[in-house]
């Protein structure tokens, strides 16, 4: 059984994962290397957990019981008593690699050591660890606490038991696991990634305008949103850099990012949170979308002053 935890990193998927494992009576020992960044993701839990009371989903018992199981700090070692630990810092493999080494002179030989990351390989990393039986991957998703999937990924490596504990615990956190093999972006992202990157060109290539695309995904094939605006609610940037990562790892030219990606990104208009991105919106952050403007890039707006 899986009980005391090490969350390594401690930005938004670290923060989030520690709030659902000590929601599940997990005790949690998370570690940053900024301390900052630290108190920040503490600050971020005790206003989480205090929304939920605020909600009634929490009495402000469970939330203190909550809050107590976990620790937080600096030092790496905090981890020797983990029975698990989870890495979430960020998407390289020169820090992922730093990490694990550390971490192989740290914990016991039977800890599991999960990646978090979302496109470079499981295998890699396993292979370059001590203990490859007992690497494995353990993709949450944004925000952790809300979304319930978790691909559990196994390398050609990875023992069956270390599988087999890791995915018990995602189900007694309230998840809903899939086991899949090791490949960029796993399945749900692998699949994901390449569609709106290909919606991007197609709109790059002023085959349909943006609402004409996103209305083609909403109306046709039933989806909550369609693929521009949720590029916009991702972020450009953060998409242009999962795509760049499966590239790297696949070759596949589904994964090669469109250029429009990396010309928005660069030009700073990331989608929602910069007010601007394949739409514009009334404000950074807000998901209202200003109905008559254009982007450069439409074909519309080829012909100044054209509406739509
Ligand atoms: P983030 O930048 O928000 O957080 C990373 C944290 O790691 C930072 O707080 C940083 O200070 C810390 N850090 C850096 N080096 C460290 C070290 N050596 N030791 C300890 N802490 C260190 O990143 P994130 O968005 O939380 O992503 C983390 C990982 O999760 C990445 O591999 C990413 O690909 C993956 N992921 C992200 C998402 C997402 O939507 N953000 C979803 C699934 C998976």
């Amino acid at each position: 059984p899986l009980k005391t935890i090490a969350v390594v990193g401690l930005g938004t998927m670290g923060t989030g994962i520690t709030e659902v494992l000590a929601r599940a009576g997990r005790e949690v020992i998370g570690i940053d290397v900024s301390e900052a960044q630290a108190a920040r993701s503490v600050a971020a839990l005790e206003t989480s957990t205090a929304r939920a009371v605020a909600r009634g989903r929490l009495t402000e018992q469970e939330r203190a019981d909550i809050l107590g199981r976990i620790r937080t700090g600096t030092d790496l070692t905090a981890a020797a008593d983990a029975d698990l630990v989870i890495e979430v810092v960020p998407e390289s493999y020169d820090i992922k690699h730093q990490v694990f080494r550390e971490l192989d002179g740290i914990v016991r030989p039977g800890t599991i050591l999960a990646t978090g990351t979302n496109a470079l390989s499981v295998t890699r990393l396993a292979a370059d660890s001590a203990r490859p039986e007992r690497v494995l991957g353990l993709h949450f998703f944004n925000p952790a606490p809300a979304m319930k999937l978790v691909e559990v990924v196994s390398s050609v490596l990875t023992a069956p038991g270390a599988v087999a504990a890791v995915t018990d615990l995602a189900i007694e956190l309230g998840k809903e696991p899939v086991a899949v093999g090791d490949r960029p972006g796993f399945v749900a992202d692998g699949l994901l990634f390449g569609y709106l990157n290909q919606a991007a060109a197609m709109y790059e290539a002023k085959y349909a305008s943006r609402e004409d695309i996103d209305a083609a995904m909403r109306l046709g094939c039933g989806l909550p949103m369609g693929p521009l605006a949720l590029l916009d609610l991702i972020g450009i940037d953060t998409a242009r850099t999962v795509l760049e990562a499966m590239y790297a790892e696949s070759r596949d030219r589904l994964h090669a990012p469109a250029p429009i990606l990396k010309q928005l990104s660069e030009a700073g208009l990331t989608g929602r949170k910069s007010g601007r991105g394949f739409y514009t919106y009334e404000a950074p952050g807000s998901a209202g979308v200003v109905r008559d403007a254009l982007t450069p890039l439409d074909g519309a707006a080829a012909i100044p002053g054209r509406t739509v």
